[in-house]
């Protein structure tokens, strides 16, 4: 397209908007569908409209584009309206697709003032969605709707530069601000390093956010280095809120866990930056780039180091670097808990939801587009029994989870999107259709995250990929530094579920189950606990990006290994770990396998007594 093509047209992100109202900003899943997007996120009830004011060159008429998704055609369920300098287009979106991101042409309206007033108006509270609209002068004109034409197309129109600006400049640039993100970053900003901790999202934490609300778990007293504990010590001196606002373990206050972060004079906070794009020179990273997540702005981090704590590995797999994703087999890593053959199965994704008794009668949309739930596929806590979670009488917890068998990377929206459908699903039969209904009448569907807790994507190899059998033998490696506690948590599809929803499960069944033996069906393996064991430091680089650390549930261990080292506590003292080595290596001006090669003891120092390593 010519430049003055483009002035022809105005693209508006809907993330972007003045006022999102009710509506929320979901970017998980922009690297695949292009954007981030609005968010109709209203348990049923329609969400208050966004709203936002626009600038264009030129008066006269346009065409009108809505890029959106159903997603669950032919039904709809997030049905949406545009209106234009307060009047609604006759059209309603997202009821007509075929389930994938399309752009739909409104039809042409008549611009009279420069000024343009647009407003959402969610017609059904759920989840209905919408990432861009677009008005072209030309009649003929149709967007691009994939891949790097899409990219290139909104990139002219935003006005970004081929090359973003540098944000600063650092020894560190550490991608996650889960549990493993954050402590890698004030770790090494206390030893005096200057970092940038980019993070997609407006709060840290990650699962254990209010936005996910899982509760960190695992030992942390003992071990080798106890001074790996210092910063989860800290971050757990909060008072235990629920992720801020309810949850069903207690998880850090957000504000609180921010502004550990903030305090850093050495910290750079980046919040609503999506990392999209690595440059490499040989197997080196030179910089990341990020994207905001809301106005699209775009900054570069150029560091001699590198931190990927995303926990889907996406640094190092934009850099190239080794990795896999699946079960491996039996025969590949000798493994008593894999499978006979390896697989792409994996453990779920879960969105927790908490419900409530109240004093009024609260009814529930019917919802055909959901699961169908049944009086023999029911499975929730009843009424008849005592509330279980906390202030809470209903909880989805982390055996609500989708996805086994799906790429929870590439098909990570339908993943979540099912999980939504389990849910809604299950409180349209409390209320509309059970047996007990009548028990369920004063219920209310009180929250539901729309991010998703990932337990189980990519994982990076590093110089020792770890095994079940190095967990469970006596002697450790020379380098073992990070002390994992919990055991052989695997989970699996639940035989239970799988009966009424085969392939399409979205409950799981662990080793802990007081219940295995008899539910178990086909699933292999039982209940492993693990003494204290040491994760090597060769878990934490990549064997084959030079500058690339990683921390937390992307490290370099077989699913099965996965299993007892990815919980929050275990995560977080990874991070620590990896924040000291980095000031290891810009001081002795090693890379991060250099540092086990050359200079184990220097390791063993730092982590031993960080402050004196200093001095
Ligand atoms: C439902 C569920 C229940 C669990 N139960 C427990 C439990 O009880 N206790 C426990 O301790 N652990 C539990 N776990 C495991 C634990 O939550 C995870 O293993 C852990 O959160 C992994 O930590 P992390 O820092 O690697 O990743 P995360 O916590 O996922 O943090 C990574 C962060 O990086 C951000 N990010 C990703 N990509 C980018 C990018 N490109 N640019 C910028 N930022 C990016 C993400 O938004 C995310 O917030 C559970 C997990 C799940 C899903």
């Amino acid at each position: 397209m010519k430049t003055d093509d483009f002035k022809k047209i105005v693209l508006v992100e809907a993330e972007s908007f003045d006022d999102p109202g009710g509506w929320v900003v979901d970017q998980q899943f922009m690297d695949v569908m292009g954007s981030p997007f609005l968010l109709a996120h209203g348990l049923g009830k329609p969400v208050a409209n966004a709203r936002s004011t626009v600038k264009f060159n030129s008066i006269g008429k346009y065409r009108v584009w809505i890029r959106t998704r159903d997603w669950v055609p032919p039904f709809g369920p997030g049905k949406f309206r545009l209106h234009i300098n307060g009047s609604p287009l006759e059209k309603i979106f997202g009821a007509d697709g075929d389930g994938s991101w399309q752009w739909h042409d409104c039809g042409t309206v008549g611009i009279k003032d420069t000024s343009v007033k647009l407003e959402l108006e969610d017609l059904t509270g759920f989840e209905g969605r919408c990432d861009a609209i677009l008005f072209a002068k030309s009649a003929d004109f149709i967007p691009p709707n994939s891949g790097e034409e899409m990219m290139d197309f909104r990139r002219c129109l935003l006005g970004l530069p081929e090359t973003p600006p540098d944000a600063g400049t650092f020894d560190l640039v550490v991608a996650g601000g889960g549990y493993a993100g954050l402590c890698a970053a004030v770790s090494a900003a206390r030893m005096g390093l200057k970092v940038a901790l980019i993070h997609d999202r407006p709060v840290l934490g990650g699962n254990a956010s209010g936005e996910v609300r899982v509760g960190p778990i695992g030992g942390i007293d003992g071990g080798l280095y106890p001074h790996n504990a210092d910063i989860i010590k800290e971050l757990h001196m909060t008072p235990r809120g629920m992720g801020g606002s309810g949850g069903i373990r207690s998880c850090p206050d957000d504000d609180f866990v921010k502004a550990i972060v903030k305090a850093e004079n050495n910290i750079s906070l980046f919040l609503e930056m999506h990392v999209y794009l690595t440059e490499m020179k040989d197997s080196k990273i030179i910089a990341l780039r990020a994207r905001h997540i809301r106005n699209s702005k775009e900054l570069r981090f150029a560091a001699p180091l590198f931190a990927d704590c995303t926990g889907d590995a996406s640094v190092g797999y934009l850099a190239g670097a080794d990795w896999r994703m699946g079960r491996e087999g039996r025969d590949q890593t000798g493994e008593a808990l894999a499978p006979k053959k390896g697989d792409g199965m994996l453990m779920g994704v879960s969105n927790f939801w908490l419900a409530n008794h109240t004093e009024h009668t609260a009814s529930f949309p019917v919802c055909p587009w959901a699961l169908h739930i049944t009086e023999e596929s029911v499975d929730v806590s009843t009424p008849k029994h005592p509330p279980k979670f906390g202030q809470y009488a209903y909880a989805a917890g982390w055996n609500w989870e989708a996805g086994f068998n799906d790429d929870q990377i590439k098909d990570a929206e339908h993943v979540r999107d099912h999980n939504f459908r389990a849910m809604y699903g299950t409180w349209d039969f409390l209320k509309n259709r059970s047996n007990d209904r009548k028990l369920y009448e004063k219920a209310e569907f009180g929250w539901a995250g729309y991010i998703m807790g990932k337990r189980d994507t990519r994982r990076l190899l590093g110089d020792i990929v770890l095994r079940q059998q190095d967990i469970m033998r006596p002697e450790i490696y020379p380098d073992a530094c990070v002390t994992a506690t919990w055991y052989f948590d695997l989970h699996f599809p639940h035989p239970g579920n799988t009966r009424f929803f085969p392939g399409q499960e979205f409950r799981s069944l662990a080793y802990d189950d007081p219940n295995f033996e008899s539910l178990r069906g086909d699933i292999e393996g039982s209940y492993t606990k693990i003494e204290p064991y040491p994760i090597p430091y060769r878990c934490f680089y990549s064997r084959n990006i030079s500058n690339l650390f990683m921390a937390g549930r992307n490290i370099s261990v077989t699913h099965v290994a996965l299993a007892p080292v990815r919980v929050m506590n275990t995560t977080a003292m990874m991070g620590t770990v990896v924040g000291r080595a980095a000031y290891a290596c810009r001081r002795l001006d090693v890379s991060p396998r250099g540092l086990y090669e050359r200079n184990l003891e220097d390791l063993k120092k730092v982590l031993s007594d960080p402050e004196g390593y200093v001095s």
